[in-house]
C-alpha cells in the first residue's frame, strides 16, 4: 500500500475522495427511522433472560435517595453516597441485579477494551486487582456486584422494576416516584443513571416478522438454544447455519466464538470497522503499580490525560486508546482554528498512515483477497468506534465462515421465512443474531421515555423541547430541585466511561450532603445555567464537519453529522474534572445559599 509519508499530495486527494465515495454509497434517507425499537411486538427482544421479576408488595415509603439505574452510574452514586452517611439510598433497575451494560450484556467473547485496571471503578476502595489487561465481561459484572455489597445498596435495592414517573411535589419537597410494580414513594433528592446505550435496537427490515428461525439480540444472548457460555464452547450451533448481523464493537467480540461451532456462519457487514491488536494479556499486581494507596486513581487519570489529549509525563496503560491519541492531539487544532473547516496538513497524512495500517493488517490476516477487500474500512479513523481483537479477521480464514457485504443494499434488504436476502441471494438461516446496537439516549429522562415532571407540573421533556437543554454542569436545571442526572448531556465523556461516571457521583453526592447541610435545595438559578450555556459556547470547537465527512453510524446520526451546538463541555473531561472540584471547594456553598430554602 502507498506510504503517505513520502508519496505525493495527490494520494491525499484520492483518499479524500475514496472516503466520500464510500460515505455517499451508505448515507440512508431515512437516518435514525432505519431502527425499531425493542418493544411492544419485538418486546422479547428486550425481555430479561436472567431472572425472573420476583413477586414482592408495592412499596409507599420515603427514602433519602432513589437512583434510577442499577449500572457503574448507579452503582457508584450508592457508593459516593453511602461514603457521605447517605442513609436511605434505594436503587431502581429494570434487570435482575445490579451490572447494567453488564448484567444484559453476556454474549461470548465479550471484554471491554478498555484497560480493565482503568476501567473498573473503585479498585482503590474495594483492594480488587484485575488479572488481565482486559477483563472478560462476567469479571466486570462481578465488580458491580461486589461495590453494591461493599456499600450495602442491596438492602434498599429494587430489581426487575422500571421507573415510570418522577413528579415534584412541593409540600413534602421530594420526589414522588411510581414504578411498573406498583409503587408509590417519595424520595428527597433523586440521582438518575440511565445510562446512553442501553435499549437495543433492530433494523426496521421488510419481513423481520416472518423470519421462523430462532432470533435474538446480542445484549440478550439466548445460551439455552447456543448451548456454551460467555467463554465459548456453543455446541448447539454444530450443525446450524447462523447469521450474524452487525459489525461493530460487539460484533467484532461475538463473531469468532460462533465461528469455532457453528455448522456455517454467515457475517452481514455493513460497515467494516477497523480492527487493532488488542493483545489481551494477564497482568500481575506489580506491573501496574498495584503496590500502594491510589494506584488505580493515578493509573486512570493518566489515561484519561492521554486520550482527552492533555500532555502527561508518561503512558501508564500503553494501548491502541493511547497510542492513537496522538491523530487527536493533530486533529483538536482544525476543530479549533477560525474559518476553519479543514484539516491541518499534518493530521491527515498522520490519520491515512493510521488507516492504511489497519487495511495493510487486513491484507496480511485475511487469505481470500476478496474477503480481506470487503473487511477494509475506508473511513477516517474514530469516525466510527474504534475497535480490537486478536481473532476477528482471522475467524474469516475459516471455511465455515462467510462474509456477505450488504453495502450496496443499505444493509440486509429483506427477510424471508427461510432467511436473509441480500441482492440476488436468499440466505437460509437457522438462527439470526442482531448485534446491531443500541437507541441512542433512549432511556434517558431528556428523551421523555421517562416523564419528569417538575414545579408546577412543568414536564422535562417539553421544557427542553422549547427551549433546549437547560443545566448546570449538565447535571441540574432550575425547577426541578434535588434531581440530579449523571452523564450524557452539556458535561464531557471519554471513552472509559466509567472513570467519568465515578467524578460524576462524585459529585452527586458531595451536593447531596451539601444540601443537607445547609437546609437548601439543589436547584441552579436561570442565571447559573445561562452563564453554563455561555461557558460551553464560548471556545467550542466547530467539528460538525469532521462528522458530516464521516461513514453513518450512531456517532453522526447516521450521516447527519452533529448538532454543534454547546452541547458538551469544550475542553475535555480531564478539564472538567478539574472544573468541577475547583466549584465544589469555592461556589457550591454559595449556590446552595443562594436557593436555601423555602418553596417559591
Ligand atoms: P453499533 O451501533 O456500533 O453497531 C451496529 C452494527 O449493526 C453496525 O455494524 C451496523 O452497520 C450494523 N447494522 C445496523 N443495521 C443493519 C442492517 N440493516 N444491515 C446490516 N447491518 C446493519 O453497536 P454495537 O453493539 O456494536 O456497539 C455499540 C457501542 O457499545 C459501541 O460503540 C461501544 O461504545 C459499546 N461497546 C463497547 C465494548 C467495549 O469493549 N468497551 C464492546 C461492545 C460495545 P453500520 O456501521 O453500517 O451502521
Amino acid at each position: 500500500m502507498t506510504d503517505l509519508r513520502t508519496s505525493p499530495p495527490e494520494s491525499l486527494a484520492e483518499l479524500r475522495r475514496r472516503y466520500r465515495l464510500e460515505r455517499e454509497r451508505r448515507v440512508r434517507h431515512d437516518g435514525n427511522r432505519q431502527y425499531l425499537a425493542a418493544d411492544a411486538e419485538f418486546g422479547y427482544y428486550a425481555a430479561d433472560p436472567y431472572a425472573e421479576a420476583a413477586e414482592r408488595e408495592p412499596l409507599h415509603d420515603i427514602v433519602d435517595v432513589a437512583v434510577i439505574g442499577g449500572g457503574f452510574g448507579g452503582v457508584l452514586a450508592g457508593a459516593r453516597l453511602r461514603e457521605r452517611d447517605v442513609r436511605r439510598v434505594r436503587v431502581i433497575e429494570k434487570g435482575g441485579d445490579f451490572g447494567g451494560t453488564w448484567y444484559w450484556n453476556r454474549y461470548p467473547g465479550i471484554h471491554c477494551d478498555i484497560e480493565s485496571h482503568v476501567y473498573l471503578p473503585l479498585l482503590d476502595e474495594t483492594g480488587y486487582v484485575p488479572e488481565w489487561k482486559y477483563a472478560p465481561g462476567e469479571e466486570i459484572r462481578r465488580h458491580a456486584v461486589r461495590i453494591a455489597e461493599k456499600f450495602d445498596l442491596y438492602a434498599d435495592a429494587l430489581f426487575s422494576t422500571a421507573v415510570t414517573s418522577l413528579s415534584w411535589d412541593e409540600r413534602a419537597r421530594a420526589w414522588a416516584v411510581t414504578t411498573d410494580r406498583g409503587d408509590e414513594f417519595l424520595a428527597t433528592y433523586v440521582v438518575t443513571a440511565t445510562g446512553t446505550l442501553s435499549e437495543p435496537k433492530l433494523p426496521r427490515i421488510p419481513g423481520i416478522r416472518d423470519f421462523e428461525g430462532r432470533t435474538f439480540h446480542t445484549s440478550r444472548w439466548d445460551y439455552a438454544y447456543t448451548g456454551g457460555g460467555p467463554d465459548g464452547g456453543l455446541t448447539g450451533l454444530s450443525d446450524k447455519r447462523v447469521g450474524v448481523v452487525g459489525t461493530g464493537a460487539t460484533g467484532v467480540q461475538v463473531v469468532p466464538k460462533p465461528a469455532e461451532d457453528a455448522g456455517h456462519l454467515y457475517v452481514f457487514q455493513r460497515t467494516p470497522s477497523t480492527v487493532d491488536v488488542r493483545a489481551n494479556r494477564r497482568t500481575t499486581a506489580r506491573e501496574v503499580g498495584a503496590v500502594r494507596d491510589g494506584w488505580a486513581r493515578e493509573r486512570r487519570e493518566n489515561f484519561l490525560r492521554i486520550v482527552s489529549g492533555e500532555p502527561a509525563d508518561e503512558d501508564l496503560v500503553a494501548d491502541g486508546w493511547t497510542a492513537s491519541a496522538g491523530l487527536l492531539e493533530k486533529l483538536l487544532p482544525s476543530f479549533r482554528r477560525e474559518g476553519g473547516r479543514t484539516f491541518e496538513a499534518d493530521y491527515e497524512v498522520a490519520d491515512a498512515v493510521k488507516m492504511n495500517e489497519i487495511r495493510d493488517r487486513v491484507e496480511r490476516l485475511v487469505a481470500d483477497p476478496g474477503t480481506a477487500a470487503k473487511l477494509k474500512p475506508w473511513y477516517r479513523y474514530a469516525c466510527k468506534r474504534p475497535t480490537f481483537s486478536d481473532t476477528y479477521y482471522q475467524a474469516f480464514n475459516r471455511g465455515n465462515v462467510t462474509l456477505v457485504d450488504t453495502a450496496d443494499t443499505h444493509g440486509i434488504e429483506r427477510m424471508t421465512e427461510r432467511g436473509v436476502v441480500v441482492g440476488d441471494t436468499e440466505y437460509e438461516l437457522d438462527c439470526l443474531i442482531f448485534a446491531t446496537g443500541f437507541s441512542v439516549g433512549g432511556s434517558g429522562i431528556a428523551s421523555g421515555a421517562l416523564p419528569v415532571h417538575g414545579r408546577d407540573g412543568v414536564r422535562l421533556h417539553d421544557a427542553w423541547r422549547e427551549r433546549g437543554p437547560r443545566t448546570l454542569h449538565g447535571f441540574t436545571s432550575d425547577g426541578f430541585p434535588n434531581l440530579i442526572r449523571l452523564g450524557g448531556v452539556q458535561n464531557a465523556g471519554s471513552v472509559n466511561f466509567t472513570h467519568v461516571l465515578d467524578e460524576h457521583a462524585v459529585h452527586a453526592a458531595a451536593l447531596v450532603a451539601a444540601a443537607e447541610d445547609a437546609g437548601a435545595l439543589i436547584e441552579p438559578s436561570p442565571a447559573a445555567e445561562d452563564a453554563w450555556l455561555a461557558t460551553m459556547a464560548e471556545d467550542a470547537p466547530d467539528h460538525e464537519w469532521f462528522h458530516a465527512e464521516c461513514t453513518p453510524g450512531y456517532y453522526n446520526a447516521e450521516g447527519r453529522g452533529r448538532p454543534n451546538g454547546p452541547s458538551a463541555y469544550p475542553h475535555g473531561a480531564f478539564a472538567f474534572h478539574r472544573l468541577l472540584e475547583r466549584w465544589r471547594a469555592e461556589s457550591m456553598e454559595e449556590f446552595l445559599r443562594s436557593r436555601t430554602s423555602v418553596p417559591r
